[in-house]
């Protein structure tokens, strides 16, 4: 019988160019999703570096990073709270505006998402310029969350995103690099 053959976790990523827009290889994770061994593989390798390590709360940022972060809040068996785009959460929010290249975006979490002074990991697929993530985790910062670390699939290297979060004190991992945008 022929071995399989198994993919590595960087092949089960579809690039689609100029997705949506011309110039952007938009970086598809849902074929990782749909392997059942690249999604294990992707979750086990980013809960590993946080095992034990007093998690209390998984902040997944909508709506790629509530799948991961699922996943991964299950693994390290602590808690998952959204953080959702604009009007979405039904109970009291605090909300953050950020940057776009055209215009700007917010998200928000409920106020009472998280205690004083809990250990969050903030979760999502990707980081580009790292705009997102950083309102998230001035968003945390505001109802009282000490943000440990903030981990992604995928790293846009050359567009400088992890580099900017771990200038605010925060650690990140991720799984894999792409060049470009
Ligand atoms: P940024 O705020 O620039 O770090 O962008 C990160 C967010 O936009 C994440 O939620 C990603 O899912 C999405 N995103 C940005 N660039 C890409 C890309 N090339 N492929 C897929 N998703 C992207």
């Amino acid at each position: 019988m022929e071995a399989r053959r198994h993919i590595s976790l960087k092949e089960s990523i579809r690039s689609i160019p100029d997705y949506p827009k011309p110039g952007i290889v938009f970086r598809d994770i849902t074929t990782l999703l749909s392997d059942p061994r690249s999604f294990r593989r992707a979750v086990d390798a980013l809960v590993h570096p946080y095992a034990g390590g007093g998690i209390k709360q998984v902040a997944g940022i909508e709506a790629r990073g509530f799948i991961l972060g699922g996943a991964i809040a299950h693994q390290l068996s602590c808690g998952f709270v959204p953080i959702r785009k604009r009007g979405k959460l039904p109970h009291k929010t605090v909300s953050m505006a950020y940057a776009l290249e055209y215009g700007t975006d917010e998200i928000e979490i409920h106020v009472d998402a998280v205690g004083p002074g809990d250990r969050v990991l903030l979760v999502d697929d990707l980081i580009a310029t790292g705009g997102t993530a950083t309102a998230a985790i001035n968003l945390l910062r505001k109802i009282g969350a000490e943000v440990v670390a903030a981990c992604f699939v995928i790293d846009l290297p050359e567009i400088g995103g992890a580099q900017r979060l771990r200038d605010m004190g925060v650690d990140v991992r991720t799984l894999m690099e792409f060049e470009g945008h």
